[in-house]
């Protein structure tokens, strides 16, 4: 194959690789982003870049034949999902076994299909899982910075009371109260002031249309409207898509060559080529960038990465689950898809749970409070690599995600029992009222201060970086993009002072 070089290159386009990018291109590197997603900035043939969640097509999933949407159910039955034609759609769910991870692909990665929630983690317990990391610094400079760059944005409280899109989380709100439990606004990077506009009839509408899973045509700053539109704006970006990283070694130079494999959107492979670089940031996400590396430990590539790329994931505790309400408690058939209230009880020592409460937007009102639970489940799971398969295996079992399961029944407990209420059992298969088999939010594989250094250097490869939530160790007590934002931000300040010029 040919080999292309690039001084720089950041593979995955999520939150890490935005910041990479940004923070390279504004210190004149030339740097090509590499994703193997696609670009999502062309309509469809209904005029629409990206499908509702109550109407999902081919653009929905990752090469699937049929949708498979973390609620699988409805009253038992099947409606939610869609079959649907193999493409390169914008969420995927890898499935290893007892658990899945739900993903985003494309430009801008996560950021695509997200709930948008930006809170920012307890000082507290950020330093409890990263003591090594200035706190001062990190709530000081980055988290600000972070939020700013991402535009970060609050509800308008009187429109959240008075607005019938969030009279779901009122009565949320309420039960909550009736149990003496507090509940906390959260931030989100959905333009709380274009979603008042959707409700006024003013503008097309995205949240208040059931848009968010499989992306949103309006009224979200994913990153590609953010960090990566001012990385392209620097002249010095540009971003190849449909290119996955398939193998990474170093030549005898020093420089690091990625194998890349494009596709088309059918899927077919329609090149294999190389790309060399002097300076390689990993941002492919927690799973992405720890196959990567572990494939690269495994098949001797990079043999003297640390012995810790694959260890310390976890699934932030995440934990969904749905109440059924009384009759005169309606939740509205109108629901925003953009949460943004949480109850918190994370300061309960014995039992610290963290509960955004979820939108169930289906059209009808249907008397069901959702909810997916943070919780401090200190479980991890492990990768190994597969050589059969060439791919990274993640060794995690049911009984691990028993802490978190106890932690949020216990919450619910506490809530049902107080409003004298019951749990929904239709929602997530097997009469389950906890779905215990998925995240959203896969974190770790490649932990900060273990597999890297402080600053997300590579143990043992000069020059090889990582920059995603694969070096958060596995829980945070809250949604993770902002503190993974802030956390590149911080190694991009670090790398740039102190490991000289790229070229
Ligand atoms: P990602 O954003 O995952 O980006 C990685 C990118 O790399 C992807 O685009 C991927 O396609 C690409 N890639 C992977 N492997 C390769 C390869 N080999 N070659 C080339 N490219 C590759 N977090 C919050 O904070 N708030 C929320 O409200 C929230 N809601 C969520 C809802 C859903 C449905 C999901 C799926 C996630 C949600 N998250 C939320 C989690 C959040 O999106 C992730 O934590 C975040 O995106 C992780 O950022 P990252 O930089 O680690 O990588």
């Amino acid at each position: 194959p040919t080999t292309d070089y690039a001084p720089a290159v950041v593979v995955g386009s999520g939150y890490g690789a935005a910041v990479a990018a940004l923070r390279l291109g504004q210190a004149g590197v030339r740097t090509v982003v590499v994703e193997m997603g696609r670009l999502w900035d062309t309509a469809g043939a209904d005029g629409k870049v990206f499908p509702s969640t109550g109407a999902p097509d081919q653009r929905s999933m990752w090469f699937r034949n049929r949708t498979e949407a973390p609620l699988a159910t409805f009253l038992w039955l099947d409606v939610v999902n869609r079959d649907i034609t193999p493409y390169p759609g914008v969420l995927d769910r890898v499935d290893f076994g007892d658990m899945s991870v739900y993903v985003g692909r494309g430009v801008g990665g996560g950021s695509l299909v997200n709930g948008g929630m930006a809170p920012t983690p307890r000082r507290s317990y950020f330093s409890e899982v990263l003591p090594e990391v200035d706190a001062d610094e990190m709530y000081g400079t980055y988290f600000p910075r972070a939020r700013q760059m991402l535009g970060v944005n609050d509800i308008d409280p009187a429109w959240f009371e008075s607005t019938e899109w969030y009279r779901f989380a009122r009565i949320s709100r309420k039960h909550a109260r009736n149990t003496g439990l507090r509940t906390t606004f959260v931030p989100n990077v959905y333009d709380f002031g274009y979603m008042k506009r959707e409700a006024a009839g003013q503008v097309p509408r995205s949240a208040l249309a059931g848009e968010v899973i499989y992306g949103n045509n309006h009224g979200k700053r994913s990153l590609d409207k953010s960090y990566l539109a001012a990385a392209l704006g620097t002249g010095n970006v540009t971003v190849e898509t449909l290119q996955r990283v398939v193998a990474v070694r170093r030549d005898t130079d020093g420089r690091y060559v990625l194998t890349l494999r494009g596709i088309d959107l059918a899927g077919r492979v329609v090149g294999i080529r190389e790309l060399a670089c002097n300076r390689l940031f990993l941002g492919a996400g927690s799973l992405g960038t720890t196959e990567i590396l572990l494939r690269a430990r495994e098949t001797g590539a990079l043999p003297d990465l640390s012995p810790a790329v694959g260890t310390g994931w976890g699934p932030n505790g995440n934990v969904m689950t749905a109440r059924a309400n009384h009759l005169w408690d309606t939740v509205g058939a109108r629901q925003a898809t953009m949460p943004a209230l949480g109850i918190d009880d994370w300061d309960n020592a014995a039992n610290p749970v963290f509960a955004e409460i979820a939108p169930l937007p289906m059209g009808i009102e249907h008397w069901v409070s959702m909810y997916l639970a943070i919780t401090k489940n200190p479980e991890r799971g492990t990768f190994t690599y597969d050589p059969a398969t060439d791919s990274a295996r993640l060794n995690w079992h049911i009984s691990q995600n028993q802490p978190a399961v106890a932690a949020a029944g216990q919450l619910f407990d506490r809530i049902n029992r107080c409003n004298v209420t019951i749990y929904r059992y239709d929602l997530f298969g097997d009469n389950k009222p906890f779905a215990d088999t998925f995240t959203y939010h896969p974190l770790g594989g490649c932990v900060l201060g273990r597999a890297t250094d402080l600053y997300g250097r590579a143990k043992g490869y000069p020059g090889l970086y990582v920059v995603d939530g694969s070096l958060v160790p596995g829980s945070l007590g809250v949604n993770p993009f902002v503190t993974i934002t802030a956390l590149a931000e911080r190694t991009m300040d670090r790398i740039l002072a102190e490991d000289g010029p790229a070229d």
